[in-house]
């Protein structure tokens, strides 16, 4: 029995040379189902995809903040500042301050965000920190 050298894709439906399809334990024949062109085709469309994904994902995390998030920052921000003025002792559930930002974590990690989000809370209590200090000031 000779082996075919001619072999249908699965995909586009063409008859192809052995050559052109990759190899594949996972099959009778040995070969992948797909030919080269369909297998990148399909790579292609699946990274496109994944960008359209990593696009959506970065919008919302760069999204405006929920009521419940602009709570927690100002309470951050009081943190800083209180931790500034050396009147912060604990953290909100009471740990032993160690680093000035404990306390800013500590409360962005009650609301279970992704460290992007995460980050960008820190910054925004940061920045009321700030703000608040320049009202004392002034
Ligand atoms: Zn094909």
């Amino acid at each position: 029995m000779t082996a075919r050298r001619i072999k249908r894709c699965a995909g586009c439906r063409h008859d192809k040379p052995r050559a052109e399809f990759y190899p594949s334990p996972n099959t009778p024949d040995g070969l992948s189902y797909h030919c080269l062109d369909c297998v990148a085709e399909r790579r292609t469309k699946q990274t496109v995809a994944e960008q359209e994904r990593d696009r959506k994902e970065a919008a919302k995390e760069t999204a405006e903040l929920s009521a419940e998030e602009l709570l927690a920052c100002e309470r951050m921000a009081e943190a800083i500042v209180a931790h500034r003025h050396g009147e912060l002792a604990s953290t909100p559930s009471g740990e032993p301050l160690d680093v000035p930002m404990q306390p800013v974590d500590e409360i962005a990690e009650e609301l279970n965000l992704s460290p992007v989000r995460h980050h960008r809370l820190c910054s925004v209590a940061l920045d009321m920190a700030d703000a608040m200090e320049m009202e004392e000031a002034a």
